[in-house]
Protein backbone atom coordinates (compact mmCIF):
# COMPACT_ATOMS: atom_id res chain seq x y z
CA UNK A 1 0.00 0.00 0.00
CA UNK A 2 1.27 3.48 -0.89
CA UNK A 3 1.51 6.35 1.57
CA UNK A 4 -0.54 9.54 1.15
CA UNK A 5 2.17 11.66 -0.43
CA UNK A 6 2.68 9.07 -3.19
CA UNK A 7 -0.99 8.98 -4.19
CA UNK A 8 -1.99 11.19 -7.13
CA UNK A 9 -5.39 12.41 -8.18
CA UNK A 10 -7.14 14.65 -10.66
CA UNK A 11 -9.41 16.70 -8.43
CA UNK A 12 -12.28 18.85 -9.65
CA UNK A 13 -13.10 20.59 -6.38
CA UNK A 14 -12.97 20.26 -2.60
CA UNK A 15 -15.57 22.06 -0.53
CA UNK A 16 -17.45 22.09 2.77
CA UNK A 17 -21.22 22.06 2.61
CA UNK A 18 -24.43 20.32 3.66
CA UNK A 19 -24.88 16.74 2.53
CA UNK A 20 -27.89 16.81 0.25
CA UNK A 21 -28.57 13.13 -0.32
CA UNK A 22 -28.85 9.73 1.29
CA UNK A 23 -29.46 8.87 4.91
CA UNK A 24 -26.90 11.48 5.98
CA UNK A 25 -28.74 14.36 4.28
CA UNK A 26 -28.61 17.55 6.31
CA UNK A 27 -25.23 16.90 7.92
CA UNK A 28 -22.20 19.12 7.44
CA UNK A 29 -19.75 17.32 5.16
CA UNK A 30 -16.49 17.78 3.31
CA UNK A 31 -16.77 16.87 -0.37
CA UNK A 32 -13.89 15.76 -2.56
CA UNK A 33 -15.00 15.69 -6.18
CA UNK A 34 -12.69 13.66 -8.40
CA UNK A 35 -12.37 14.52 -12.06
CA UNK A 36 -13.44 12.13 -14.81
CA UNK A 37 -16.27 9.73 -15.58
CA UNK A 38 -16.60 7.25 -18.44
CA UNK A 39 -20.41 7.35 -18.38
CA UNK A 40 -22.64 10.02 -19.93
CA UNK A 41 -26.01 9.96 -18.16
CA UNK A 42 -28.43 12.20 -20.05
CA UNK A 43 -29.43 14.06 -16.87
CA UNK A 44 -25.89 14.34 -15.41
CA UNK A 45 -25.71 17.37 -13.09
CA UNK A 46 -21.91 17.54 -12.96
CA UNK A 47 -20.91 17.81 -16.66
CA UNK A 48 -17.91 19.93 -15.62
CA UNK A 49 -16.45 16.87 -13.84
CA UNK A 50 -16.62 14.37 -16.70
CA UNK A 51 -13.46 14.93 -18.74
CA UNK A 52 -10.27 13.77 -17.07
CA UNK A 53 -7.48 16.26 -17.66
CA UNK A 54 -4.37 14.32 -16.71
CA UNK A 55 -2.13 17.28 -16.03
CA UNK A 56 -4.67 19.65 -14.47
CA UNK A 57 -5.69 19.91 -10.84
CA UNK A 58 -3.27 17.22 -9.75
CA UNK A 59 -3.18 16.74 -5.99
CA UNK A 60 -1.39 14.17 -3.87
CA UNK A 61 -3.19 12.30 -1.13
CA UNK A 62 -1.25 14.44 1.34
CA UNK A 63 -2.46 17.64 -0.36
CA UNK A 64 -6.04 16.42 -0.02
CA UNK A 65 -5.67 15.58 3.67
CA UNK A 66 -4.12 19.02 4.27
CA UNK A 67 -7.17 20.59 2.64
CA UNK A 68 -9.89 18.52 4.28
CA UNK A 69 -8.31 18.88 7.72
CA UNK A 70 -9.20 22.60 7.51
CA UNK A 71 -12.89 21.79 7.91
CA UNK A 72 -14.63 21.02 11.23
CA UNK A 73 -15.96 17.57 10.33
CA UNK A 74 -14.67 14.03 9.90
CA UNK A 75 -17.55 13.24 7.52
CA UNK A 76 -15.94 12.88 4.11
CA UNK A 77 -17.80 12.34 0.84
CA UNK A 78 -15.90 11.13 -2.22
CA UNK A 79 -17.81 11.91 -5.37
CA UNK A 80 -17.27 12.89 -8.99
CA UNK A 81 -17.27 12.27 -11.79
CA UNK A 82 -16.59 8.72 -10.77
CA UNK A 83 -14.17 8.51 -7.81
CA UNK A 84 -13.30 4.84 -8.30
CA UNK A 85 -11.89 5.34 -11.81
CA UNK A 86 -8.65 6.67 -10.31
CA UNK A 87 -6.54 3.73 -9.15
CA UNK A 88 -4.98 5.41 -6.10
CA UNK A 89 -8.38 6.06 -4.54
CA UNK A 90 -8.49 2.62 -2.90
CA UNK A 91 -5.37 3.33 -0.82
CA UNK A 92 -6.65 6.83 -0.07
CA UNK A 93 -9.93 5.40 1.28
CA UNK A 94 -8.02 2.98 3.51
CA UNK A 95 -5.81 5.75 4.90
CA UNK A 96 -8.81 8.04 5.46
CA UNK A 97 -10.58 5.27 7.41
CA UNK A 98 -7.45 4.74 9.49
CA UNK A 99 -7.31 8.47 10.22
CA UNK A 100 -10.84 8.25 11.65
CA UNK A 101 -12.78 9.79 8.78
CA UNK A 102 -16.33 8.60 8.17
CA UNK A 103 -15.86 7.88 4.48
CA UNK A 104 -18.82 7.71 2.12
CA UNK A 105 -18.32 7.07 -1.60
CA UNK A 106 -20.85 7.81 -4.29
CA UNK A 107 -20.09 5.43 -7.15
CA UNK A 108 -21.81 4.96 -10.50
CA UNK A 109 -22.05 1.17 -10.49
CA UNK A 110 -19.73 0.62 -13.43
CA UNK A 111 -16.41 0.17 -11.60
CA UNK A 112 -16.04 -3.03 -9.57
CA UNK A 113 -16.06 -2.10 -5.88
CA UNK A 114 -14.15 -5.13 -4.55
CA UNK A 115 -11.10 -3.06 -3.52
CA UNK A 116 -13.06 -0.53 -1.44
CA UNK A 117 -12.19 -0.71 2.28
CA UNK A 118 -15.13 -2.32 4.09
CA UNK A 119 -15.18 0.42 6.72
CA UNK A 120 -16.23 2.93 4.05
CA UNK A 121 -19.87 3.30 3.06
CA UNK A 122 -20.72 2.90 -0.61
CA UNK A 123 -23.73 4.60 -2.16
CA UNK A 124 -24.08 2.45 -5.24
CA UNK A 125 -25.86 4.16 -8.09
CA UNK A 126 -27.74 1.78 -10.39
CA UNK A 127 -28.42 3.29 -13.79
CA UNK A 128 -32.05 3.16 -14.97
CA UNK A 129 -33.09 3.00 -18.65
CA UNK A 130 -33.73 6.73 -19.16
CA UNK A 131 -30.15 7.56 -18.17
CA UNK A 132 -29.16 5.72 -21.40
CA UNK A 133 -26.39 4.11 -19.33
CA UNK A 134 -28.29 1.06 -18.09
CA UNK A 135 -26.03 -1.32 -20.04
CA UNK A 136 -23.02 -0.04 -18.09
CA UNK A 137 -24.28 -1.38 -14.76
CA UNK A 138 -21.84 -3.89 -13.30
CA UNK A 139 -24.23 -6.14 -11.43
CA UNK A 140 -21.36 -7.95 -9.70
CA UNK A 141 -21.36 -4.93 -7.40
CA UNK A 142 -24.67 -6.09 -5.92
CA UNK A 143 -22.81 -9.09 -4.46
CA UNK A 144 -20.24 -6.77 -2.87
CA UNK A 145 -22.73 -4.69 -0.89
CA UNK A 146 -22.28 -4.44 2.88
CA UNK A 147 -25.21 -3.92 5.28
CA UNK A 148 -24.16 -0.30 5.92
CA UNK A 149 -24.13 0.54 2.18
CA UNK A 150 -26.96 2.29 0.33
CA UNK A 151 -28.44 1.80 -3.11
CA UNK A 152 -29.54 4.73 -5.21
CA UNK A 153 -31.72 4.93 -8.29
CA UNK A 154 -32.09 8.25 -10.11
CA UNK A 155 -35.58 8.15 -11.58
CA UNK A 156 -36.59 10.13 -14.65
CA UNK A 157 -39.87 8.40 -15.51
CA UNK A 158 -42.38 5.75 -14.52
CA UNK A 159 -40.39 3.34 -16.68
CA UNK A 160 -37.31 3.97 -14.51
CA UNK A 161 -39.38 3.53 -11.34
CA UNK A 162 -40.71 0.17 -12.49
CA UNK A 163 -37.23 -0.97 -13.57
CA UNK A 164 -35.83 -0.14 -10.12
CA UNK A 165 -38.63 -1.90 -8.24
CA UNK A 166 -38.24 -5.02 -10.40
CA UNK A 167 -34.47 -5.14 -9.82
CA UNK A 168 -34.90 -4.72 -6.05
CA UNK A 169 -37.60 -7.38 -5.88
CA UNK A 170 -35.73 -9.94 -7.99
CA UNK A 171 -32.49 -9.51 -6.04
CA UNK A 172 -34.05 -8.97 -2.58
CA UNK A 173 -32.02 -5.79 -2.32
CA UNK A 174 -34.09 -4.22 0.47
CA UNK A 175 -32.54 -6.70 2.94
CA UNK A 176 -28.97 -6.20 1.76
CA UNK A 177 -28.40 -2.51 2.47
CA UNK A 178 -29.27 0.15 5.01
CA UNK A 179 -31.40 2.15 2.55
CA UNK A 180 -32.79 1.95 -0.98
CA UNK A 181 -32.98 5.51 -2.26
CA UNK A 182 -35.25 6.61 -5.10
CA UNK A 183 -34.23 10.05 -6.27
CA UNK A 184 -36.40 11.84 -8.86
CA UNK A 185 -34.45 13.77 -11.50
CA UNK A 186 -34.66 17.44 -10.50
CA UNK A 187 -36.55 18.44 -13.62
CA UNK A 188 -38.22 15.04 -13.98
CA UNK A 189 -41.42 13.56 -12.51
CA UNK A 190 -43.76 15.84 -10.55
CA UNK A 191 -43.00 15.35 -6.85
CA UNK A 192 -46.59 14.71 -5.77
CA UNK A 193 -46.99 12.11 -8.49
CA UNK A 194 -43.66 10.55 -7.52
CA UNK A 195 -44.75 10.44 -3.86
CA UNK A 196 -47.86 8.52 -4.91
CA UNK A 197 -45.73 6.00 -6.80
CA UNK A 198 -43.65 5.42 -3.66
CA UNK A 199 -46.70 5.10 -1.39
CA UNK A 200 -48.60 2.85 -3.78
CA UNK A 201 -45.60 0.53 -4.27
CA UNK A 202 -45.76 -0.72 -0.67
CA UNK A 203 -41.98 -1.22 -0.82
CA UNK A 204 -39.45 -0.09 1.82
CA UNK A 205 -37.91 2.49 -0.49
CA UNK A 206 -36.92 5.98 0.54
CA UNK A 207 -37.81 8.94 -1.67
CA UNK A 208 -35.00 11.45 -1.52
CA UNK A 209 -34.72 14.98 -2.83
CA UNK A 210 -31.40 16.66 -3.52
CA UNK A 211 -31.48 19.04 -0.56
CA UNK A 212 -28.64 21.23 -1.81
CA UNK A 213 -30.63 22.12 -4.93
CA UNK A 214 -33.39 23.56 -2.75
CA UNK A 215 -31.02 25.43 -0.40
CA UNK A 216 -28.99 26.88 -3.27
CA UNK A 217 -29.96 27.14 -6.93
CA UNK A 218 -29.63 23.87 -8.94
CA UNK A 219 -26.71 25.30 -10.95
CA UNK A 220 -24.63 26.46 -7.98
CA UNK A 221 -21.27 24.71 -7.83
CA UNK A 222 -19.23 23.93 -4.71
CA UNK A 223 -22.27 23.27 -2.51
S1 LIG B 1 -22.20 8.52 -13.59
FE1 LIG B 1 -22.51 10.41 -12.44
S2 LIG B 1 -20.86 11.78 -13.10
FE2 LIG B 1 -20.94 10.10 -14.58
S3 LIG B 1 -22.27 10.87 -16.22
FE3 LIG B 1 -23.57 9.73 -14.80
S4 LIG B 1 -24.36 11.27 -13.36
FE4 LIG B 1 -22.61 12.20 -14.43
Amino acid sequence: MKIAKDLNFNINEIFFSIQGEGTRAGRACTFVRLQGCLLRCVWCDTPYALERKEVHNLMSGEDIFNEINKYPTKFLMLTGGEPLEQDDIFDFIKIACEKGFEVVIETNGQVLTDKVDKRAVKILDIKCPDSKMEKKNNYKNLELLNPHDELKFVIASRRDFDFAIKLCDENKLYDKVSAVLFSPVFEGPKLQEFSNWVMDSGKPIRMQLQLHKYIWSPQTRGV
